[in-house]
């Protein structure tokens, strides 16, 4: 058993969450996790893995938790993950919060802490129009925003029931929500 740093990037599409988790990862010396990435990557390459998630991410849609969870279960097993892991898009239903509480009970006495980035809708929308990615346009973003509420938001309080939710303001300057979250994860 050891003890390594988790932290979960929650909070809706656009709130900061891969920037934040990349410049924590690179503080910490521990790797940033994105499933995105890693299904962006699969859909490029044309893996089984990008064929099966490829039209659910275009989409907007979550992909089958089936695709993932041995993903998960891998990847954070993985040498690297040796002083800690970022995970930033996973979990993103009830089902994967409970799936990482049971992989973690298995195989570390990792407590994460799970991030919520807070920003107001208007500013989520402005920031994925101008961001540019193949899944951001004008109809998917307000799927993807839906998906969100319904499915993801439900995790925050999956997390808040167990004293491991911590909100904070990311409608800030890059360095002062920076500033929050290392503040919250001590290092
Ligand atoms: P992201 O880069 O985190 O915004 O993810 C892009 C897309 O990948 C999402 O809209 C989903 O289609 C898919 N995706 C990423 N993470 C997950 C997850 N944990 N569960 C299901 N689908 C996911």
């Amino acid at each position: 058993m050891s003890k390594r740093i988790g932290v979960i990037f929650l909070g809706p599409p656009g709130s900061g969450k891969g920037t934040q988790a990349q410049r924590l990862a690179g503080t910490l010396q521990i790797p940033h996790i994105s499933t995105g990435e890693i299904l962006r990557s699969a859909i490029a390459n044309a893996t089984p893995l990008g064929q099966q998630a490829k039209s659910f991410v275009e989409n907007g849609d979550l992909v089958p938790d089936s695709l993932l969870l041995d993903l998960i279960r891998e990847r954070l097993q993985q040498e690297d993950t040796e002083k800690g892991w970022i995970l930033d898009g996973f979990p993103r239903n009830v089902a994967q919060a409970a799936f990482l509480e049971k992989l973690l009970q298995e195989f570390t006495d990792t407590v994460p802490h799970a991030i919520n980035l807070e920003v107001p809708d208007a500013v989520l929308i402005d920031r994925l129009l101008h961001r540019g990615r193949q899944d951001d346009t004008v109809e998917t973003i307000a799927h993807r925003l839906e998906v969100y509420r319904e499915q993801t938001e439900p995790v925050l309080g999956y997390y808040r029931e167990r004293n491991a939710l911590h909100s904070i303001d990311g409608h800030r300057s890059l360095d002062e929500v920076t500033d929050s979250l290392t503040a919250i994860v001590g290092r």
